[in-house]
């Protein structure tokens, strides 16, 4: 199955699409892990990614599409895969439909974890002091939430449009959100 999980920061995605990673025996692509690990590594890009992902700003188009081709065709992908956070403009939706086409495999689900807002600020607080990602300062927070409202929400609406969105209400413990996806999949995960 091939899934895009869409929602703000702190709505729970990373923490679901690992639980999913299980249930739908397909890898977890997060581009912020993928970023994450290039800055680790003190690759080139990471370098460059560094300082726009710690203000909380996007990191480029051209960049984040280069990375997931790349990871798109590693061999594991074969049966799917669950991208969170991704696309998160209208040009990478765009470049993702385009992407998929290519390569002959169209997207089955995009869900959005539906989290108000209050309730993210607590859940990124309560990250930043068992994490400590350089990304959840406040002011990167702020940056990061208005870059979701501004840039992100459209890609939501984006997809409604084309009858491809599936809403899944994100407030809860890890098992009811879980169950909610699941059973918001589950007609797609019998027909494979
Ligand atoms: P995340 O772990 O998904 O919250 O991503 C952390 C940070 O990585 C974001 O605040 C951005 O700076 C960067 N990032 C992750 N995914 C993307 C993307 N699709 N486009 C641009 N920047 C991204």
């Amino acid at each position: 199955m091939r899934l895009v999980l869409l929602g703000p920061p702190g709505s729970g995605k990373g923490t679901q699409a690992a639980r999913l990673k299980e249930y739908l025996q397909v890898p977890h692509i997060s581009t912020g892990d993928l970023l994450r690990a290039e800055v680790a590594a003190g690759s080139p890009l990471g370098m460059q990614a560094k300082e726009v992902m710690a203000r909380g700003d996007l990191v480029s188009d051209e960049i984040l599409l280069g990375m997931l081709e790349s990871r798109f065709s590693r061999a594991d992908t074969a049966n799917g895969f669950i991208l969170d956070g991704y696309p998160r403009n209208q040009a990478q939706a765009d470049a993702l439909g385009v992407l998929l086409q290519k390569m002959g495999k169209p997207m089955d689900y995009a869900v959005q974890l539906e989290v108000p807002t209050e309730l993210l600020v607590e859940r990124i607080a309560g990250r930043a002091a068992a994490e400590g990602r350089a990304d959840d300062t406040p002011e990167s927070v702020r940056t990061r939430l208005k870059v979701y409202d501004s840039q992100t929400a459209p890609v939501i609406d984006y997809y409604r449009q084309h009858g491809q969105l599936t809403v899944v209400n994100g407030v809860g413990s890890l098992d009811e959100v879980f169950s909610r996806l699941v059973e918001a999949l589950s007609p797609a995960k019998e027909v494979g």
